[in-house]
């Protein structure tokens, strides 16, 4: 019996048929109805991680030229865990960029953020140290807790961290030395390339939240694309690493 809750009815089928072809959605036809039910495949299997650790950066930009060095200004990690895949705590961090310091009307336009909200917040090194201290809080450093980083492509964690702590001399944690491309796991999941966060929102039947661009808001999404990517069975692995010449060791 098909129950109301899981039961949508839409005028249009195109949609439909696409998500359809993903395996996501069974149809059923009723006059100028098109009857959409989630598909059975809600069983979360069994994962190789604790926890996963959403994040997304927003940096300096412009068009038609970034500047350089690009830095970082707005730093936000989910802790996701990794059965359930409820977030169970938030680390949040707006950063002041020292090289160029005012953001420009494009970076303010794309991201949200003005410049109020950069000014008098702390540099990288500061903001790295907190999340080494969220971290450690949350038991992410605790030997036996395995935790991996999300991203939704590889340039927040192979490009944008190392260039920035490259530029300044500063050290990278090894925790940042591996991550989950999060379009790598719906690929593999759904047999589809997404060429970024929004494409793969409809196939999974989630809605977009908030703003795109807007770190937070992004790292939820990427968190709800994670979760509906686990309910397809999906048993998430390690996508990237990067070797950097200048790493804190946890041991050290
Ligand atoms: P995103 O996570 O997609 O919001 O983007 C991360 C960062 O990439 C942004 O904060 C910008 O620095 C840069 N970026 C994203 N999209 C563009 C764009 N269309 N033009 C220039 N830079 C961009
Ligand atoms: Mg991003
Ligand atoms: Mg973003």
């Amino acid at each position: 019996m098909i129950s109301h809750s899981i039961l949508k009815l839409s005028k249009s089928c195109a949609r439909t048929a696409k998500a359809a072809r993903l395996g996501l959605l069974v149809e059923l036809f009723i006059p100028n109805y098109t009857v959409r039910m989630a598909s059975s495949s809600s069983e979360i299997k069994r994962q190789n991680f604790d926890y996963f650790l959403v994040l997304d950066f927003e940096a300096t930009c412009d068009n038609p030229k970034n500047p350089f060095p690009q830095e970082i200004i707005e730093l936000p990690i989910l802790k996701v865990n990794g059965q359930t895949f409820e977030v169970e705590s938030q680390f949040h961090q707006y950063v002041q960029p020292r090289v160029h310091a005012e953001l420009t009307p494009f970076c303010t336009e794309l991201t949200g953020i003005i410049q109020e909200m950069v000014d008098g917040q702390p540099h990288i090194e500061e903001t790295l140290q907190s999340v080494d201290k969220w971290m450690l809080e949350n038991g992410l450093l605790e030997p036996g807790v395995k935790s991996v980083f999300v991203t939704c492509g590889d340039w927040d964690l192979r490009r944008m961290l190392p260039s920035q702590c490259n530029h300044f001399n500063i050290p990278i944690p090894t925790y940042f030395n591996k991550w989950i491309n999060i379009k790598r796991a719906f690929s593999d999941s759904t047999g589809m390339w997404p060429s970024g966060m929004i494409p793969m929102l409809e196939p999974l039947g989630l809605r977009h939240q908030g703003r795109h661009h807007s770190g937070i808001d992004d790292c939820k999404n990427i968190a709800n694309i994670l979760k509906a990517v686990a309910e397809r069975g999906h048993v998430f692995q390690v996508t990237g690493t990067s070797v950097h010449l200048m790493t804190v060791s946890l041991d050290d």
